[in-house]
């Protein structure tokens, strides 16, 4: 009801009385208490928040502080925290090369990080030698009976794809499929060994530079992944878009011609390649504890309030990395202290206003999501409520960058989820859209893709914008210029009001949700509801 109220002051505010008015949020105010806990978890002392550094620690005491200020009950394994065990390796660039042997014999040394980039996990081997097949997108879609696998010589070869998918492959599918899970699933089955990968660039989202500088990032796993972890690949590989030309020389067929038929979205060539794919890869061996921070506001209704609905958000970022404009430290102030400072504020908001959902709400700030998603994967591995999680609403870098008129919604059509935000929003006076760039995959490149598996309705968010207009050049100047970049820092414009309004908007939709007579679900079309339980 509030926010009903909130919209008819917003678009009446000059006409009506100062009374009235006063009832309006000072959502400078608001936004001013949200980004002071972004001054803390993303300072430079927190050196990036990085899993398993100090800085990380740091921001895990300060958000357990935080949701117990704000009333939440500790519901992790120890107090709000929820341990979690890494292995983690780092690439030894001086003991590691890659090299592309033709069919005469002759040797063409790849370089690191000019040209290609070496993956790094646990169970990669040390030396791989191996024939190549370029494999189109290296997808495999049994419900479409999509395969660019089948028909080739695959077994203990390179698979070499350019990541994306044909035009009208519907996205969630697109989504789930190209996800490295899945990948690696029907990759494996197939019997490949190792992967090289061409970014698409009619796709790209950072330039290569920030991808090659991406290598000396350490890589951890999950030492207890759970039991539908899918098998590592021996071997996998980067290869930058303006020298994947070489991979293709003697084979008959060009890049550049793969590139004509992506961009003409037509179907790809299948073919082997003519050179052998050799690789040292030297990694040295550590381990990391780090651990999600979980608070709940129990539910009233005795039969509901084991039930949770999950709102979620990552604490952690990159750490220290390589140096852009002589600056070390990847703070993560949007991706995603700003989604950890939301939790933080939605939490306080409830205690205000004294909220008693049915279902409980469950508080969540997970580690590991820039590894790969990997303390989400835990938590839904190994969550710590018994009962139900119903929903998950997830937080990740939604870019408040200029007025809320516009949310995106990921996942908006695909469950009753889609339907709360809608009716949420309409009170609120902001216009829901849909994905917009589907071709990001952004559905399941965050935390709600690991409750998403596990049969949970999810959504997340970005602001929106209208194509054409001055908000999509932030946007996008956003993502080429701070996403995953040291400047991603205090230090940059953010719209605080705008964010505070979007605070607002998810407090009601997690009441709305746990307060429903039914728990949400899937709709019956949608892709995801495979997962259902
Ligand atoms: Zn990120």
């Amino acid at each position: 009801m509030k926010l009903l109220v909130w919209t008819v002051l917003c678009f009446a505010g000059a006409f009506i009385s100062g009374l009235v008015f006063a009832q309006t949020p000072d959502w400078n105010a608001l936004g001013k208490a949200w980004w002071a806990h972004i001054q803390y978890l993303a300072d430079d002392s927190l050196e990036g928040r990085d899993v398993g550094s100090a800085g990380f620690e740091k921001a895990a005491v300060y958000m357990a502080d935080q949701f117990r200020a704000a009333g939440l009950q500790p519901a992790g394994v120890d107090g709000y925290r929820q341990p979690m065990d890494f292995d983690v390796v780092r690439f030894v660039e001086s003991n590691s090369w890659m090299e592309l042997i033709g069919p005469t014999g002759l040797v063409s040394m790849v370089r690191m990080g000019d040209d290609a980039i070496l993956g790094v996990n646990p169970h990669a081997a040390e030396h791989v030698e191996a024939e190549a097949v370029f494999v189109g997108y290296g997808l495999t879609v049994p419900e479409l009976h999509y395969d660019d696998l089948s028909g080739q010589d695959v077994k203990g070869k390179i698979a070499v794809y350019i990541t994306g998918g044909p035009g009208n492959m519907p996205g969630p599918i697109k989504a789930h499929y190209e996800s490295g899970e899945e990948r690696r699933r029907a990759l494996a089955k197939a019997g490949v060994i190792g992967t090289i990968s061409i970014g698409n660039p009619k796709a790209a989202e950072v330039p290569w530079s920030r991808i090659a500088a991406s290598r000396f990032q350490p890589r951890m796993e999950l030492r207890d992944p759970g039991p539908d972890a899918p098998p590592a690949m021996q071997m996998t590989m980067a290869f930058n878009p303006d020298r994947a030309e070489t991979l293709f020389a003697g084979s008959g067929h060009t890049f550049a011609e793969i590139l004509a038929a992506v961009n003409a979205d037509k179907p790809l060539p299948h073919f082997p390649l003519a050179v052998k794919v050799q690789t040292r890869l030297d990694m040295t061996r550590s381990e990391a504890k780090s651990e999600n921070i979980v608070g709940v506001l129990p539910g009233s209704d005795p039969a509901l309030k084991n039930e949770y609905v999950v709102i979620s958000a990552h604490l952690d970022h990159l750490g220290i990395g390589a140096p852009v404009n002589g600056d070390k430290i990847y703070n993560g102030a949007m991706d995603d202290a700003s989604g950890d400072a939301s939790l933080i504020e939605i939490a306080r908001a409830m205690q205000k206003s004294g909220a008693k959902p049915k279902r409980s709400i469950l508080f969540l700030s997970v580690t590991g999501e820039e590894k790969g998603e990997l303390g989400s994967q835990y938590f839904a591995a190994h969550p710590t409520v018994s009962g139900t999680i119903v929903a998950d609403i997830n937080m990740d870098m939604y870019l408040p960058l200029f007025p809320l008129k516009y949310l995106e919604v990921q996942g908006l059509g695909e469950s009753t989820l889609g339907d709360d935000i809608r009716a949420v929003c309409e009170q609120a006076g902001v216009q829901v859209q849909a994905d917009k760039e589907p071709e990001h995959n952004r559905f399941i490149r965050s935390d709600q893709y690991s409750f998403i598996k596990k049969g949970v309705p999810s959504l997340a968010f970005k602001f929106g914008y209208i194509p054409g207009t001055p908000e999509e050049k932030i946007f996008k100047a956003w993502y080429s210029e701070r996403y995953h970049a040291p400047s991603d820092d205090v230090n940059q414009p953010v719209d605080m009001a705008a964010a505070a309004q979007f605070n607002a908007i998810l407090e009601k939709l997690a009441l709305r949700v746990a307060n429903a007579d039914s728990r949400p679900a899937w709709k019956p079309d949608s892709f995801f509801r495979r997962f259902a339980k």
